[in-house]
Formats: C-alpha cells, structure tokens, sequence
C-alpha cells in the first residue's frame, strides 16, 4: 500500500462530511441533516443553496465506503424525481460536485426567476 491510499485509508466519513458542510456555509448556503425523519438510506444532507438549489449528498469514507441497500433505493428514487444527488467519498469529490453545478449554471438560472411564496 502505498502512502498516498494509507493516508486516505486513515480519513473517516465524519471528515468528508464536516468539509461539505464548511464549503456549503462559504457558499452561503445550509448542509441540513434528515436522516432521522426520513429514515434509513437517505443521504447523509440536503444542501440547499442560494437561489433555491438543492443537493441530495450521501458522504462516505474515502476507501471501503459503500451504499447500504437502503442508500441505493434513495440515491435511486431521488435522482428518478430529477433531483441533484452525488456520492461523495473524497473532499475532491465535493469539490468537484459544487464544479459540475456551478457549470450547469442552475445557480443563476435561479437567480433569474422571482422570488415566490406558497401558502
Ligand atoms: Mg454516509
């Protein structure tokens, strides 16, 4: 094993995770824990950010983490509904989520339509 994968192998998911809610709030946006109303599977925060966006983010270790079969019913269902969903294991991972939507330039897509309110 070489040093490189000894050194992932020693990161826990709780680092993964505590990244993501760290580059959400940089972004002005909130990392939000669901798991104990939704159940078992749900992905581990619901990042919403500016604008309205919302990220369905399961984090996990970056070697040997793997989707329960609860996960993947969830990862499933979610992206069925056309929503935003990444599994991420690595903080690069995250990075590279947060790339792929500031690209898809859903950010200012939704900047772009009025503020609504539903009662
Ligand atoms: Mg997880």
């Amino acid at each position: 094993m070489d040093i490189d994968t000894q050194k992932q192998k020693s990161i826990k998911e709780s680092v993964v995770e505590a990244y993501l809610v760290k580059k959400t709030k940089a972004r002005g946006g909130r990392a939000v824990k669901l798991a104990q109303i939704t159940g078992r599977g749900f992905p581990d925060r619901t990042v919403i950010l500016p604008g309205g966006v919302v990220l369905y983010i399961e984090t996990k270790r970056p070697v040997g983490g793997r989707l329960s079969p609860h996960q993947e019913h969830w990862r499933d269902d979610l992206i069925g509904l056309g929503c935003r969903y990444a599994l991420c294991s690595t903080k690069e991972e995250i990075d590279e989520t947060f790339a792929a939507y500031d690209e898809s330039g859903a950010y200012e897509r939704h900047w772009g339509c009025p503020p609504r309110t539903f009662i």
